[in-house]
């Protein structure tokens, strides 16, 4: 490697200021592109159980004497950058020469190091940016830097520093984008209490990608796709279909080997899986983007987070064919579960209809627990509600007529509605199997099928969750379930919940579950999908301040309701609404939007001016 020297005023000029060191992800980050840039054949991560107080990257790359070691840590000086010119040329992560020298201003920093050239190591001791100790060490030709103390010196940056599992999950997914853009290098990655791996060099990407995503060997394990196009290269992993998320935390790109985050490249992406997947889904990938370094600005984000393409609407186009070319070749392995597009917003948002029949209003805190004793329904501990079990609700719902007497769903009555709909004879009729009308006593009922399920399974599943626990329905032929570790994590720190929900499940495997038992109210296929998407779920869990249980009722509810989109037969209608109306809350879902609206014959007859 160059030798290190200081950036003369007029190139640090032309650098976007800053290299912001605002959490430990970004120390780790930094250390990790440094090692790549120096050639590494093996990276070792350390990290404590809190990671501001323990970072160690350790790499077998060039190192550098002793001279070099002293310098790295002063600012503006690299080894990467000589011209000015070479600013439209970058093929290192690095170039600013700063990140050394930002993160020592904050931390206890340890650097030590050895190059080929020499025959002992140097050691270099910074506190708080202070030059405290340079000597001589025996060590094998590489570097290995230990940040210490974080912010030690800059209280209140300690302060906006999240919760040590948000930091370290932060971290984390640094590091991991970094071992699925390489699978060349040899990693070892350490969280005290956490994570402990060891990955030697993968054959190609795919084969790195099945360490996280599972599915090794199985022809569902995700599609690899190479592709040129004028000048731009392009490869890496397409998730299936099934396995798309409902947020982009497990998309990866990478342009020349940096990974960034990139809207043309996330945009191109999702178009290229088309409706393969739901509109409010997002595929996982692994998509690195290779070309002239000229044609891309990386020095565009003070954290080198983001990139600019001379030509973004090239870019997009060639990504975006090749996904799409990609995913034409995909055939599934198994027969996939049909998903469909959940509601959308508000029924009959701009027709002036009479919403709220009862005196209370939607509460838009109606998804909130109780407990703080107030006045709503859910204030009351679950056990009061009036909620029929999962069993009899499965017989509503999903049963044949006979089982469907008048009495089902009498008791906990709520407003005058049901009243209305006394007469078993009275039709409901479904609209574009997405809205149920049915007249009532004065008029008219709209409800949104979706919402009004979620509303029904949201307090069944409290009523579980907080109390002793539901009915399991087992199932003949126990389905198996992939999971990432994220997935797992969240499994077994959620089992108890789950199986007070309904669900029987078991480690089948490393990285396996087999789900013998639902709970008893939904179908086998719903319930699976609401499995996974609470393990999905799990890892924002900290960010919404709901406890466990109130979140999991929810997430479960919404994807264990019928949809919009499903027809439903009439016994199943006329269970939907009798169920809605014994429920506690029955005007809102459980984020709070309406259920059902009501149009009065006052207000058809001023419509259609009779009065
Ligand atoms: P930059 O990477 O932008 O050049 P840094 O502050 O990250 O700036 O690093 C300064 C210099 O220190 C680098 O240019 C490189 O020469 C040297 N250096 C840093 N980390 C390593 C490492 N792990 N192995 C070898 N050299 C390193
Ligand atoms: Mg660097």
């Amino acid at each position: 490697m160059p030798r290190i020297r200081v950036l003369p005023p007029d190139v640090v000029g032309k650098i976007r200021a800053g290299e912001v060191i605002d959490r430990p992800a970004a120390v780790a980050k930094e250390l990790i592109e440094n090692a790549i840039d120096a050639g590494s054949r093996l990276i070792a991560v350390h990290v404590g159980a809190a990671p501001e107080r323990l970072i160690r990257v350790q790499d077998d790359g060039g190192g550098m004497t002793r001279d070099d070691a002293v310098l790295s840590i002063k600012r503006h000086a690299t080894s990467k950058l000589n011209e000015e010119s070479d600013l439209t040329s970058i093929r290192t992560l690095g170039f600013r020469g700063e990140a050394l020298a930002s993160v020592a201003e904050v931390s206890r920093l340890t650097l030590s190091t050895r190059s080929a050239e020499e025959l002992t190591g140097t050691q270099v001791e910074v506190l708080g940016g202070t030059l405290i100790q340079v000597s001589g060490v025996g060590r094998a030709v590489g570097t290995t830097v230990v940040v210490e103390d974080l912010f030690f010196n800059t209280p209140a940056r300690l302060r906006f520093l999240k919760s040590r599992d948000a930091e370290t999950r932060a971290l984390s997914r640094v590091v991991w984008s970094y071992i699925l853009t390489t699978p060349g290098i040899h990693w070892r990655f350490h969280v005290d209490g956490k994570e402990d791996v060891d990955l030697p060099p993968a054959a190609d990407f795919l084969e790195r990608w099945s360490v996280v995503y599972g599915r090794g060997g199985s022809p569902d394990a995700g599609v690899p796709f190479e592709g040129e196009l004028g000048g731009l290269f392009l490869r890496g992993v397409l998730g299936t279909p099934d396995q798309a998320r409902a947020n982009r935390d497990h998309q990866f790109f990478a342009v020349n080997g940096r990974v960034v985050s990139s809207p043309t490249v996330g945009a191109a992406l999702r178009q290229g899986y088309g409706n393969l997947i739901p509109s409010d889904r997002y595929p996982i990938a692994l998509l690195l983007v290779e070309l002239e370094p000229s044609l891309v600005d990386v020095n565009v984000h003070p954290t080198k987070r983001e990139v600019r393409f001379r030509d973004e609407s090239r870019v997009f186009q060639a990504t975006r064919a090749a996904v799409e070319e990609a995913m034409r070749r995909y055939v599934p392995a198994g027969v996939g579960a049909g998903i469909g597009t959940g509601a959308t917003g508000r029924p009959f948002a701009g027709v002036d209809v009479v919403a709220n029949p009862g005196e209370k209003g939607i509460d838009p805190n109606a998804g909130r627990a109780g407990g703080s004793g107030g006045g709503g329904d859910l204030a009351r501990p679950p056990s009061e509600q009036p909620l029929l079990d999962g069993l009899e609700l499965a017989r509503t719902l999903y049963a044949p007529p006979e089982s469907l007497g008048p009495d089902v769903a009498r008791e906990g009555e709520s407003g005058d509605l049901r009243e209305g709909l006394a007469e078993p004879e009275i039709a409901i009729w479904q609209l574009h199997d997405r809205y149920l009308l049915a007249p009532i006593r004065g008029g008219l009922v709209i409800i949104d099928q979706h919402a009004a399920h979620e509303r029904i399974l949201y307090e069944e599943a409290r009523e579980r969750l907080f109390g002793s626990g539901g009915p399991s329905q087992h199932l003949l032929f126990p389905r198996l379930i992939d999971l990432t570790r994220d997935e797992l994590d969240a499994l077994l720190l959620h089992e108890p919940h789950l199986k007070r929900l309904g669900y029987e499940v078991s480690l089948f495997g490393e990285r396996q579950i087999a789900v013998r038992g639902v709970p008893a109210s939904i179908p086998e296929e719903s319930a699976i999908d609401a499995l996974k998407r609470l393990l999905l779920s799990a890892e924002d869990a900290d960010a919404s301040g709901d406890p466990p249980e109130e979140r999991i009722a929810k997430t479960f509810a919404c994807h264990a309701a019928v949809r919009s989109g499903q027809t439903l037969k009439p016994v199943e209608r006329r269970a939907l609404v009798d169920r809605l109306f014994a429920t506690g809350l029955p005007h809102g879902d459980p984020h709070g939007r309406a259920t059902y609206v009501r149009v009065s014959m006052e207000e058809l007859d001023r419509r259609f001016g009779r009065r």
